[in-house]
């Protein structure tokens, strides 16, 4: 595709007002944002332009059908002063996996890493470069044509939109194992990065957090028990020496975090097992004192450590010990501002 991304500058930068010791919890935006449209069976001309407001017609079919997905990755600064992004073209493919469960247009994979490239180039001095953190980015799409009637929208908008972010747990955290309500179930859209995903998932999310747990553990939809994942992460467990993960089902988002923790464990020389865990494994793994470690991954969070899974009248307490998961953050923060080698070749250069 040579469709050249033109570029349209903010005369006035807002970079001055923002406190890098202090930044504040997705509430901040870059001076830019790259925006595509879909019309006529295409993408047209895309365009890096001042961060603003969209006008939008009421009748647009995200707000009433839920044509809407997302992805989340991150930029950040490496040893040599330039701009590095964590496998893009991963979050690239998903987006389009995502797009054609919805019944949406893919979003051509290169113009995709070119616009995320020249986003994040023009953006560079909003990269935060203390520990752990970095430019959060969200590229996006949801069908902006205006109709009233059930089919797949002709109209879409892609944006990307960038917003510097601190670390956001450094605490470990407690899980809610749900019983009541689920996150996804087989042939439903939960292995999309859908915005309907979290919908459904937000009523549940504040029952947990007003019980005192930071995410609902998901678990399946037939007969709750098999671990999927956590809010917005996948789940790893340490057992009797083994790493285990459940296997992407069907239902469990494919999370790029769990796949570089997996390839970095095997080159590490670990034994990791994707395979169904029930539940009750976790707390009679936990009894029997077996249950060595457990850990969220994403991309947001990078590792989160878990501390304790509330399931039923049951409170699973995990040992405070987490050199796996810990050894897995830190390498993914180093390799990201390339304080130690990539060896998995995980970053790109912009
Ligand atoms: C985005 C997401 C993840 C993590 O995916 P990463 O690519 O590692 O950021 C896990 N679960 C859900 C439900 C998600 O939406």
């Amino acid at each position: 595709m040579t469709n050249k991304i033109q570029i349209d500058k903010t005369h006035e930068s807002r970079l001055n007002q923002l406190d890098f010791d202090n930044i504040p919890l997705g509430t901040t935006f870059t001076d830019h944002m790259f925006i595509c449209s879909f019309r006529n069976g295409k993408w047209q001309k895309s365009k890096i332009m001042p961060l603003g407001t969209l006008s939008t017609h009421p009748a647009a079919m995200a707000f009433h059908y839920g044509q809407a997905i997302f992805e989340g990755m991150k930029a950040t600064i490496g040893k040599c002063g330039s701009p590095l992004l964590f496998r893009p073209s991963e979050n690239a493919k998903r987006l389009n996996f995502s797009a054609k469960r919805l019944g949406m247009p893919e979003f051509p994979e290169k113009l995709f890493v070119e616009a995320l490239k020249l986003l994040v180039s023009i953006d560079q001095k909003w990269i935060p470069k203390s520990k752990g953190s970095a430019l959060y980015l969200r590229p996006f799409m949801y069908a902006d044509e205006a109709f009233i009637g059930m089919r797949a929208a002709t109209e879409y908008k892609f944006i990307i939109i960038a917003s510097p972010a601190k670390p956001i747990y450094n605490k470990r955290i407690r899980l809610y194992a749900e019983t009541k309500y689920i996150r996804a179930a087989h042939g439903g859209t939960g292995e999309a990065k859908a915005a309907g995903n979290y919908a459904a998932a937000i009523l549940p999310t504040e029952k947990a957090k007003s019980k005192g747990f930071d995410q609902v553990l998901w678990l399946d939809s037939n007969n709750f028990r098999s671990i999927q994942e956590v809010g917005t992460m996948n789940i790893f467990f340490k057992i009797n020496e083994t790493i285990v993960t459940p296997p992407l089902d069907g239902a469990i988002l494919a999370g790029i975090t769990r796949m570089s923790t997996i390839e970095l464990l095997r080159h590490k020389g670990y034994n990791v097992i994707e395979r169904n865990i029930s539940i009750d494994e976790i707390l009679t793994t936990s009894e029997n004192g077996l249950l060595e470690e457990a850990f969220g991954t994403g991309t947001a969070v990078g590792v989160a450590m878990i501390e304790e899974i509330g399931y039923k009248n049951h409170s699973i307490h995990i040992s405070n010990n987490n050199p796996v998961g810990q050894m897995v953050l830190d390498t993914i923060n180093k390799v990201r501002v390339g304080e130690i080698q990539d060896e998995l070749n995980w970053m790109v250069k912009v």
